[in-house]
């Protein structure tokens, strides 16, 4: 097994311990690398790097940082950021719809950072706070998509987002390839409408419900892309991956989709040349760009995913 696949189960744990989270946050070089893959803390930054996406014919989809809260107040706190952020982004955006073209800014959501977890009621908080970002967003012309979290939240995030799409039916969501559910999800979730952001899937997942290893994690990332190409919704395809772009192109060629009917989406701070080189090629590109104080699991997410990150942050710390 290679030292990759040994190292990413224990950083992904480490992704959702408090002890370490406090460990890594005082260690004075880790703020260095996190400003690779953040865009700020504030709402005025996360507005100002948007600006310098969208300006590079990029579009753009903004995350505020969190997760896993179980605090009432906290998840409130949570939605007024989106509120501040929207109302900053509603003169950047197109006021009315853009009559079928991709809309250029987006926000991301995670429903347990909206209060999902929470013991008492956390389906229905979750389902009431994201409606009210769903509604400024409208508002603002910006679109909303919900993030995956890990496979005990599937079920209610997908019940969420079914209902929200009742009222705001352009909300797209986000799939995992690496859940065994998800081919069956591509298909049930393909139709008319329907925006899919396919990933590969950044949690630590047991093999009883997630298929383990690269090669695995690929040929079903391969066997998703198809469904949702030959699907009717609007695939959003996020991976660096150069063989599942590849793939995606071919695919939307294949199957006749016009640029305006997929997208390529991929991380801040990540394969940024290749992101400018598919827009220079007419292809959609959206950057997925987080924002906020609580980057620390995200980060961490972003250490498992690539050994090569990893080592750069620990040849920081013998480094000082
Ligand atoms: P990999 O096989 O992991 O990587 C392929 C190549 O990409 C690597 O060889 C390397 O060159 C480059 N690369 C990949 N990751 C990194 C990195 N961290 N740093 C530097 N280079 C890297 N996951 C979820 O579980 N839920 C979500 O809601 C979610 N939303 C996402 C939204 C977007 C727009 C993107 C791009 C990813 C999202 N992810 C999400 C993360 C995703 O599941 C993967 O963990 C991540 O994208 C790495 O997989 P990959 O497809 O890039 O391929």
């Amino acid at each position: 097994m290679a030292a990759a696949d040994l190292l990413r189960p224990a950083l992904l744990a480490a992704a959702r311990s408090p002890r370490m989270e406090r460990t890594v946050s005082r260690i004075p070089v880790t703020k260095g690398l996190v400003d690779r893959f953040v865009a700020g803390e504030t709402e005025d930054q996360a507005v100002a790097a948007t600006t310098d996406v969208l300006g590079s014919g990029r579009y753009v989809s903004i995350d505020y940082l969190g997760e896993d809260t179980t605090d009432l107040g906290q998840a409130s706190g949570t939605v007024s950021h989106y509120l501040t952020l929207l109302s900053s982004l509603a003169h950047r955006a197109p006021a009315t719809d853009s009559g079928g073209r991709p809309r250029s800014i987006e926000v991301s959501l995670k429903l347990s950072a909206l209060g999902q977890c929470l013991p008492r009621d956390g389906h229905n908080v979750a389902l009431e706070n994201a409606h009210k970002i769903c509604t400024a967003a409208e508002e603002a012309g910006v679109w909303v998509t919900v993030d995956a979290e890990d496979h005990t939240t599937t079920d209610s995030t997908l019940s969420i987002v079914g209902e929200l799409r009742e009222d705001f039916p352009t909300l797209g969501t986000v799939l995992q390839a690496y859940l065994k559910r998800t081919e069956a999800d591509c298909r049930d979730l393909s139709g008319p409408g329907s925006r899919i952001r396919l990933c590969k899937g950044a949690y630590k997942e047991p093999a009883s419900v997630a298929y383990q290893g690269k090669p695995a994690v690929d040929e079903a990332y391969l066997q998703c892309l198809r469904v949702l190409m030959n699907g009717e919704g609007y695939p959003m395809v996020a991976s660096h991956d150069p063989a599942m772009v590849e793939a995606a192109l071919a695919q939307a060629k294949a199957t006749g989709r016009t640029t305006d009917e997929f997208e390529v989406q991929m991380l801040h701070g990540i394969r940024d040349t290749e992101q400018l080189r598919l827009v220079e090629q007419q292809q959609h590109v959206r950057v997925y760009l987080p924002y906020g104080e609580q980057w620390y699991g995200y980060f961490m997410r972003r250490l498992a995913e690539r050994p090569a990150n990893l080592a750069f942050f620990l040849r920081s710390l013998t480094s000082t």
